[in-house]
């Protein structure tokens, strides 16, 4: 059987065309090679590849780094993992975190070489009582961001305004208050483009339509991006329209969750049943249109160095669609694929993005802060579960919700 033929039982064909059309780099003629000189970290040389981050005139590495993962590191194990990025071609940077130790880590990591990075800064997250929280309260949000822009010269490349996936809170936001700041700092050189971060094609659109924004922080993965319908999987077409929208009004895409928060390497909680590498999992959003690049959170220098894989990878190494092979409709059963045909819940408890969350967590040995926030953020949680049991009659994949909702209380408290 060919590879066409083997992908067909699997893969719809409209799916397999729209992923072999991106199946190539999206914009190889915009890219950058470098090879970077050999060090005493890197085992072989490697070959950055730069993309140009939309409008913004800036360059960036395909291969980038959260910082999420930084917390709770020395001065020095901050630095060796920045040194260890920054000799390997890393410069693109997201700090969505206003904790004070780490930014003051990640300032002296930095410092002598700012100009040599990209720094991507939340606007809208603050440092609370020790605890990561997004925010609305304009002051707040000021405040912690003064510490951001202290940390890193005076001023961040990329304004971007945090997690925004409801339409009235896009609507607040764009409306006054952090906009207006966010258009402050950029009139004021203080932030060179604006951003915002989103899981949701939805309001990613309506953030391009707003004329404001450069950049999108935008979830996606696999397993975000593709839905099992019956026997076959089925490209999301809102997603595909909003990362063809953003390829075409040239904003750029940076990625955050392109191993599904760890749920896409490990076979045990991945929605396909199967481990991708996370060469697979970076080469699928690296190969997505508009996307410039992918920001991975990692713990240590090995995870970096698992990331930064991808530069020197074959193409049969970087091949995730070979892993649909053998995946049939069985080993969808039971695995949350945040579809929401369980929907509506009489508690109205958004059970996709419980799911989410939880698999998210679970999938960690601590749950993220971001995690735990978004958790928080939901309008219905887990605990409001009356085990009525009527997901459970209208989910094609047989998932306990009611066990879910159970779990998620055990792993968040409600
Ligand atoms: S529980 Fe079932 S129906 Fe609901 S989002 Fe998950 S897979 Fe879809
Ligand atoms: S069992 Fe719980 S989650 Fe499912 S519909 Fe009923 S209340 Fe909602």
């Amino acid at each position: 059987m060919n590879r066409r033929k083997f992908l067909g039982t699997t893969l719809s064909a409209a799916a397999l065309t729209v992923l072999g059309r991106f199946g190539a780099q999206a914009d190889e003629a915009a890219e950058k090679r470098i090879n970077l000189p050999k060090t005493n970290t890197a085992e072989k040389k490697m070959q950055m590849i730069y993309r140009p981050l939309g409008k913004t005139g800036k360059s960036v590495s395909v291969i980038a780094l959260g910082i999420e993962g930084f917390r709770y590191k020395s001065a020095q194990q901050t630095k060796e993992m920045i040194d260890f990025a920054f000799e390997n071609g890393i410069n693109f940077i997201d700090v969505c975190l206003s904790d004070p130790v780490l930014l003051n880590n990640l300032k002296h990591a930095i410092a002598n070489r700012r100009d040599q990075f990209v720094i991507q800064g939340h606007i809208g997250t603050i440092w609370e009582n020790g605890q990561y929280r997004r925010s609305r309260d304009l002051q707040a949000s000021k405040a912690a961001y003064a510490r951001m822009l202290d940390a890193f010269g005076g001023r961040t490349d990329v304004g971007m305004i945090h997690y925004v996936d409801d339409e009235n809170d896009f609507d607040r936001l764009f409306g006054a208050g952090i906009i207006d700041y966010a258009m402050q700092l950029k009139n004021d050189g203080k932030i060179g483009a604006i951003g915002i971060s989103t899981h949701s094609p939805l309001i990613g659109r309506k953030a391009v339509e707003s004329g404001i924004i450069d950049v999108i922080m935008f979830s996606a993965n696999l397993g975000y991006d593709l839905n099992p319908e019956k026997n076959e999987i089925q490209y999301d077409k809102d997603r595909l329209d909003f990362y063809e929208l953003c390829a075409r009004k040239n904003i750029a895409i940076d990625v955050m969750k392109p191993y599904g928060g760890g749920n896409l390497l490990n076979a045990d909680i991945s929605p396909f049943g199967k481990a991708f590498t996370p060469v697979q999992a970076l080469h699928y959003v690296l190969t997505r249109p508009g996307v410039a690049a992918a920001m991975v959170g990692c713990q240590n220098i090995d995870q970096i160095a698992q990331a930064l894989a991808w530069c020197t990878a074959s193409p049969e190494q970087k091949d995730y669609a070979r892993e649909f092979h053998e995946i049939n409709a069985k080993s969808w059963i039971g695995h949350c694929l945040y579809c929401g045909h369980c929907a509506p819940c009489p508690q109205n408890i958004n059970i996709a993005d419980v799911n989410k969350y939880l698999n998210l967590a679970l999938a960690q040995t601590e749950i993220p802060l971001t995690v735990k926030d978004h958790y928080r953020l939901l309008k219905h949680h887990a605990g409001e579960c009356i085990r009525c049991g009527v997901c459970e009659m209208r989910c094609p994949f047989r998932v306990s919700v009611r066990e879910k909702m159970q779990q998620a209380v055990k792993v968040f408290g409600y």
